[in-house]
């Protein structure tokens, strides 16, 4: 059941070929992807209309597929289509849109001392800063980064360098 889940939104002629044969009937998957499509609506949707700014990283999705550890978790979330309804979205309700640039250390930094920890490895979930013992869950840090480093570029111009403007509105 598992591959029911991670195949793409729009799936291409050959993928739609296996899903098929897979599900057993060409609505089948349909749904399940149109629940998904739906669900992508709704929470686009959500973080537009509860934020004036949205800032996310601008991940290399195509080198990242070509991980298979990754790729998994991304290509079934849909994460570029995500960001495609953020980004016309965030133009309707006339909301900021920032991508951090993807060279960004937003996982290895700490965002309590700013120390770079070059060892981290993807599989390191948690783990402590060597400079100021503080313990960091990798999202919860990487989130913060990416949001100081957001603020800050809307502050003050392209700051650090790690900014890449996609259009600020309002
Ligand atoms: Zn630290």
């Amino acid at each position: 059941m598992n591959y029911a889940y991670n195949f793409r939104l729009y799936p291409n002629e050959n993928q739609r070929v296996l899903l098929e044969k897979h599900f057993g009937c060409d609505k089948c998957y349909e749904k399940i992807s149109n629940q998904r499509k739906n669900f992508l609506q709704e929470l686009s949707t959500r973080i537009i209309r509860e934020n004036q700014t949205i800032i996310v990283e601008d991940l290399d999705i195509e080198s990242m597929l070509k991980n298979k550890k990754l790729s998994k978790s991304i290509s079934s979330c849909s994460w570029s289509e995500f960001i495609r309804m953020i980004i016309y979205k965030a133009s309707w309700y006339g909301r900021n849109f920032k991508k951090v640039n993807r060279f960004f250390p937003s996982s290895k930094l700490c965002n309590h001392c700013r120390f770079v920890n070059h060892s981290l490895t993807l599989a390191d979930r948690f783990w402590t800063c060597p400079n100021c013992f503080n313990i960091l869950d990798r999202d919860f840090n990487a989130s913060i980064n990416i949001k100081t480093e957001g603020i800050s570029g809307l502050a003050c111009g392209e700051s650090s360098g790690f900014m890449k403007q996609e259009f600020v509105t309002g």
